[in-house]
């Protein structure tokens, strides 16, 4: 919808329809004056949120963090990061902004009224600033709720990240986002209608958190023969095209590690072999002759981290991994241990 400071920033449409709905019906029962008066009541509560936002926006550029944009819903925003911060410590820094800008906000109001807006006030102007103030309060409180994806949980995974490392800080903040959502839902269910929809709200991005971290988890300190492609089965070399055809058919493992006097040599993926048998081309000839080259073996107790070294820049994509006897276990190719690497160093980054 527009752009501040290169941050693409959008409006939800669903502000637009509540500005509509609110002020129709309040039109309706109040007549104009109140509806205007409220209308530029919602708008000033938009303007804090959008702050909040910037608030977080500013925060990271600073931090390094490039910013991908902000939607602003109606009874909040989101300001997206185009990456992950890179440690604990920027992420409490880039969560903490946003409620420091509303309690900056109430700061100001109580300065500027001399103390007033905390009383109910007593003249028209001083109720919309006191009822300002109170809004900014809660707008920050709510947020600083140690509840994953809220500020407060941001925090806290930020803090935890510290001393724990990424993935396990993520699984608890998760885990505890999850028990807050549910708590939110039970005490709206006797409270507030508007507890049951924070907590609708923040349920389903804490599990999906927490999936993912438990995902990234499972790379940290691993070592290749634990994910390497072990569904590949060994063919000596002389092997026939249409032997291997036949040998894929009858497998459910389709790709052949191709082996030389028992050290593999090539590698020969499914689509490969069958993309050279509905060739016309006669299929007499050797598996090795359509086979990819491999990259030097990896041992399979090699960490991940370590194991992108026995790649060459220019050189075959896939590697055989074999075991301490010269075995070899299965392939790997060099885009999955890129992956692994990066999930590994991730889950550990404090
Ligand atoms: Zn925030």
């Amino acid at each position: 919808m527009a752009t501040v400071r290169g941050i693409p920033v959008s409006v939800h449409a669903s502000f637009l329809l509540l500005m509509l709905f609110l002020g129709w019906r309040t039109f309706s029962t109040s007549g104009l004056r109140t509806a205007l008066i409220q209308q530029v009541f919602v708008l000033a509560v938009f303007v804090c949120v959008a702050l909040h936002e910037f608030g977080h926006a500013i925060a990271a550029i600073r931090s390094g963090v490039p910013m991908s944009g902000i939607t602003l819903y109606p009874f909040g925003g989101v300001a997206r990061m185009a990456r992950r911060p890179p440690q604990g410590a920027v992420e409490v820094v880039i969560a903490s902004a946003g409620p420091a800008v509303n309690l900056a906000i109430a700061g100001v109001l109580f300065v500027v009224s001399g103390g007033g807006v905390v009383g109910p006030g007593d003249s028209f102007g001083l109720r919309m600033l006191s009822l300002l103030f109170w809004t900014n309060l809660i707008l920050a409180g709510f947020n600083l709720l140690p509840a994953f994806p809220l500020d407060g949980g941001r925090i806290l995974r930020g803090l935890l990240t510290t001393r724990f490392g990424w993935a396990r800080a993520t699984v608890w903040a998760a885990s505890i986002g999850q028990v807050a959502a549910v708590l939110l839902i039970l005490i709206g269910l006797m409270q507030d209608f508007w507890l049951v929809l924070a907590g609708l709200l923040v349920l389903p991005a804490a599990n999906a958190e927490l999936r993912y971290a438990l995902a990234v988890r499972q790379f940290a300190n691993r070592l290749v023969g634990e994910v390497a492609r072990t569904e590949v089965v060994a063919v000596d070399a002389t092997t026939t095209i249409t032997e291997a055809a036949d040998l894929s058919v009858a497998t459910p493992i389709a790709d052949f590690l191709v082996m030389d006097r028992r050290r593999p040599v090539a590698y020969l993926s499914a689509p490969r072999l069958w993309a050279r048998v509905r060739s016309d081309e006669p299929g007499t000839q050797p598996v090795i002759a359509i086979a990819e080259p491999l990259a030097d073996s990896i041992p399979s107790e090699t960490p991940v981290e370590d194991a992108i070294a026995f790649f060459r820049p220019d050189g075959p994509e896939i590697a055989a991994v074999v075991d301490n006897r010269g075995n070899s276990v299965g392939v790997i190719a060099r885009g999955d241990l890129i992956r692994a690497a990066q999930l590994a160093r991730h889950a550990t980054s404090r």
